[in-house]
């Protein structure tokens, strides 16, 4: 059984989950003012480990923090939309986290500590509420596209005024929260590395990472 038919969205919803992983990636990566985009593309592609995936986005970075900060940022991007679509579920949860495995994969290769991947993650969030109507607007077009191009996506990033609160507060936590959940990202971080994805899972998309790096 493929993500897919497991979450059992009909082609819209699927389209448009795909679609808000990319542009999670793309507007959170522009947004860190370190990163840049060439393309999102909705389209079959097969990832550098050789897995068929349904889109991909390219794209480059400058820095350590912004390239982390935006490999978190696809799943934020979808958890945050199942829940404003009260579409969440824990089902709905694992899936974001089977479809980012790539993604996790990579961030367990940089070596980051856990406290450089807690602090990636809580960018990433803070980057994805800011500006999360840009998100949606990159997601639509990507929908309707089936492709959105750097400059696109950084036109919508400049030109869709940023959200002025976000709309999921989280408390302010204390330090051994902290601790705790540094922790337990680096192990989800280690168990998602050591679990290869399904090869009959089709994943979202494929990094097509910068040679430049930084
Ligand atoms: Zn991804």
């Amino acid at each position: 059984m493929t993500v897919k038919q497991a979450l059992q969205f009909d082609e819209p919803h699927w389209r448009r989950f795909t679609s808000l992983h990319e542009a999670g990636h793309a507007i959170v990566a522009l947004a860190t003012g370190e990163a840049s985009v060439s393309t999102c593309v909705l389209a079959p592609t097969k990832t550098t480990a050789g897995d068929d995936a349904s889109a991909y986005t390219e794209l480059s970075w400058d820095s350590p923090d912004a390239y982390r900060t935006l490999l978190y940022a696809g799943a934020a991007a979808q958890q945050r939309w199942l829940h404003e679509q009260q579409l969440w579920t824990p089902l709905g949860e694992s899936a974001v986290a089977t479809l980012a495995g790539h993604d996790y994969q990579a961030l367990e290769a940089t070596g980051a500590t856990p406290e450089q991947l807690w602090q990636a993650q809580a960018t990433a969030r803070a980057l994805r509420d800011r500006h999360w109507p840009a998100i949606l607007a990159a997601a639509a077009l990507l929908e309707k596209n089936g492709t959105a191009t750097g400059e696109d996506l950084s036109a919508l990033l400049h030109q869709t005024p940023p959200a002025t609160q976000t709309q999921m507060p989280s408390p302010a936590p204390s330090l051994s929260h902290f601790m705790d959940r540094a922790r337990q990202i680096a192990a989800q971080s280690q168990q998602r590395a050591s679990h290869a994805p399904d090869t009959t899972t089709p994943l979202p998309h494929a990094q097509r990472e910068s040679l430049a790096g930084w």
